[in-house]
């Protein structure tokens, strides 16, 4: 914003970035089809929200580590390109209310900002029409109203959402994202392509990189350095800042860049690391520290998701359902704390229902009302329950307290010789008690939509860093079940195989398997299409590349090698115990017996827990493999992924049998 607002006032302005060049109009995966991505979708150590995920960053980023205070925990999520986290951010644009200044006058928590609403007020006001903001006047205590483009109409399931909500008094109004439902300043209008995380090619919603930096760029003022890594600001003999030190982290080698105003927004904890490295006799504790606050109190936002199977969306009207890249409507903080044995609020967001199917589609379906199984049964209860949840997330604000602080680790530099930040983080009972306020919330809101959830109520667990908390994670964990890992694999080896694998589909010729040998291969294929057969409706698994797919994935994320291997090393000896034949060898009736032994845990034996634990695994990673390829996507009738010229919301087929309406 710094260099938007300066280059523009015909400043010279040079802009340091770490990570690399990115823009959003050409670089972004919007519009592309899981099936394009041997991957189909499942996240690199890069994207860990998914490789077509519009942010690089992680995590762990090699070379760049933190530490965490012995026996404390906490992790640090970074992004690393142009642009930064704005690349993949909610778009949730919330203004802070007058309270949000004031809290320590309310509570006696924390301390009081010297600045209030008001004046901040006409600043709000200036960039939600640089921006552009959706959503809708409400009135809502302490939730300003801002200068808002139109929201668009709910989806149908939060149509569902807001009639729950409204029978237990909690608020739920439109969303406020930074996506335009108009033309503005030059950008067109949103396209309703459900895909803002991915970085939007017509620019429809905000990320610094191309509403500020590619503006700022235009006018010929700013000079974009990229790979360069801030290392200290340095100061004349004034004591006053000159310029900043960094390396360049394509050659590792040190640059100076002079200046006469310097601004540092590296994210908050890198700035703090970055006055806590520009020492000096002048200032012995790193700059602007005279307080000896720079990187104390360091607060996280609190969070929790709870998600529920609704029965009532069960057999979903097939229509696009996409939206715009977020939710269509959200929960303010609605309650009065004087009642309450926590102090602050917290937002809810709302997610759920028939999106684009991809690695991680529906894991976990024994825990739907058919228990799991296999065959044509196992088939039409995915398209049955395909996208029949909804799910809540919080977004709460932590006390700060004096145990949650980053510090300049003594003994630990990243790969450029930089020291780097050691974290301590406390939670106290103030968030734990927002948190379980936020669980129970969720779970009423489930039950009142006639919905039960799968979630555990989670238990308080030593500090976890990030939150007891993490919605992204949580997302993932939800999305792709049990398949966690790392990456093997380099982006062109991934490239070829799924090449081969194409080409070997096409010329009908034996896939060559990677990962499982020949006989691990031919049970893989029996098996994937004994889960999902051919049908009336489509084709099988293995007709839809299901066993090329597990391949790719056990080479890409080799933490399920020893579960999958395992695995099909049990089905063997439990064929070889019941007949003496191998399952390959076992009869169509031998092997259908063993299956009805494991595929619906609830009624499996205790003695068979390990094939139930694996065919759990293995039918997960079959639906991921068919329904996010052409033939399962079809299959299930998802009609979005595309261009919508106007967003019409919820049609009449789908009101009714939902129950709900729109009121105009
Ligand atoms: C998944 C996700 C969803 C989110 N959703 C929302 C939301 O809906 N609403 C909301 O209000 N907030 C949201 N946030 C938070 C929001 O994105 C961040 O608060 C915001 O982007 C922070 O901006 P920043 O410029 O301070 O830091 P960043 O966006 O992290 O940018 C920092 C930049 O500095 C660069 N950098 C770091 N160190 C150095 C160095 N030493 N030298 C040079 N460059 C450096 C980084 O590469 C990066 O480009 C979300 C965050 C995530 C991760
Ligand atoms: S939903 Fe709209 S704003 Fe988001 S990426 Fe698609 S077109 Fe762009």
């Amino acid at each position: 914003m710094a260099a938007y607002v300066l280059t523009r006032a015909g400043l010279n302005v040079t802009v340091l970035e770490a990570g690399g060049p990115w823009d959003n109009t050409t670089d972004s995966a919007m519009f592309k089809w899981p099936y394009e991505s041997p991957r189909r979708g499942a996240s690199t150590p890069a994207k860990p929200f998914g490789e077509f995920d519009g942010c690089i960053g992680g995590w762990d980023l090699p070379g760049e580590p933190y530490t965490v205070a012995h026996g404390e925990s906490f992790r640090w999520w970074r992004a690393r390109m142009v642009g930064g986290r704005t690349n993949h951010w909610g778009r949730i644009s919330l203004r802070f209310g007058p309270r949000d200044f004031k809290a320590k006058t309310y509570d006696g928590l924390g301390d009081d900002w010297p600045i209030s609403y008001e004046d901040v007020r006409p600043y709000y006001e200036k960039l939600e029409q640089l921006v552009g903001v959706f959503g809708s006047k409400e009135n809502v205590p302490n939730a300003p109203d801002s200068l808002f483009l139109p929201a668009p109409k709910p989806r149908c399931y939060e149509l569902l959402v807001q009639q729950a909500a409204r029978r237990l008094n909690v608020t739920c109004v439109p969303a406020r994202l930074s996506i335009l439902t108009r033309p503005l300043n030059e950008r067109p209008a949103c396209h309703y392509c459900g895909q803002c995380n991915r970085g939007c090619k017509t620019n429809s919603n905000f990320s610094s990189t191309n509403v500020l930096i590619a503006p700022a760029l235009k006018t010929g003022k700013l000079n974009l350095i990229t790979h360069a890594m801030a290392r200290e600001v340095t100061l004349d003999r004034s004591g006053r800042a000159s310029g900043v030190t960094y390396i360049d982290t394509t050659a590792g080698s040190e640059h100076h860049v002079a200046a006469r105003v310097v601004v540092l927004a590296a994210s908050a904890c890198e700035t703090s690391r970055l006055l806590l490295n520009s020492k000096s006799s002048a200032f012995p504790n790193g700059l602007a520290n005279g307080s000896g606050t720079v990187g104390k109190y360091l607060t996280d936002t609190t969070g929790t998701d709870v998600a529920g199977f609704i029965p009532k969306m069960i057999d979903p009207v097939p229509h696009n359902h996409d939206g715009v890249g977020g939710m269509h409507v959200y929960m303010p903080w609605w309650l009065d704390n004087k009642k309450l044995d926590f102090p602050r609020g917290y937002h809810i967001e709302v997610w759920g229902g028939t999106g684009m199917p991809e690695f991680g589609f529906m894991g976990g379906i024994q825990n739907y009302p058919g228990g799991g199984g296999y065959g044509k049964q196992l088939k039409a209860d995915y398209r049955r329950y395909y996208g029949a949840y909804v799910g809540f997330s919080g977004r709460g604000e932590m006390i700060p307290n004096e145990n949650s602080y980053c510090e300049i680790d003594p003994r630990v530099v990243d790969r450029w010789g930089i020291p780097v930040l050691r974290f301590h983080w406390k939670f106290t009972d103030h968030e734990y008690l927002q948190v379980k306020h936020m669980q129970e919330t969720f779970r009423a809101l489930i039950a009142e939509m006639g919905g039960v959830s799968h979630s555990q109520m989670p238990y308080r667990e030593p500090d976890e860093g990030e939150g007891p908390m993490k919605r992204r994670e949580a997302v993932g964990a939800i999305a792709a079940a049990a398949l966690t890992a790392a990456f093997r694999w380099t982006p062109e080896e991934a490239r070829k195989a799924a090449q081969w694998a194409r080409d070997a589909i096409a010329a009908q010729t034996p896939y060559q398997a990677q990962f499982f040998t020949p006989h691990e291969w031919q049970t893989v294929r029996v098996l994937a299409d004994l889960i999902i057969p051919r049908d009336e409706r489509s084709g099988s698994a293995t007709d839809a590349g299901v066993p090329e797919f597990m391949d790719f994935v056990m080479n890409d994320r080799p933490d399920g090698q020893i579960e999958m291997r395992g695995g099909l090393a049990w089905l063997d000896s439990q064929c070889r115990e019941r007949s003496g034949k191998t399952f390959l060898d076992s009869t169509d009736a031998e092997r259908t017996t063993l299956l009805d032994d494991i595929a619906w845990p609830k009624k499996a034996k205790p003695e068979l827990s390990q094939g139930v634990a694996f065919f759990n695994f293995f039918r997960d990673l079959t639906a991921s493999g068919f329904y996010s390829s052409k033939i399962g996507i079809a299959d299930l009738d998802y009609r979005g992924n595309e261009f919508v010229r106007e967003w019409t919301g919820c049609p009449p087929e789908a009101l009714q049998k939902l129950g709900v309406h729109y009121e105009d």
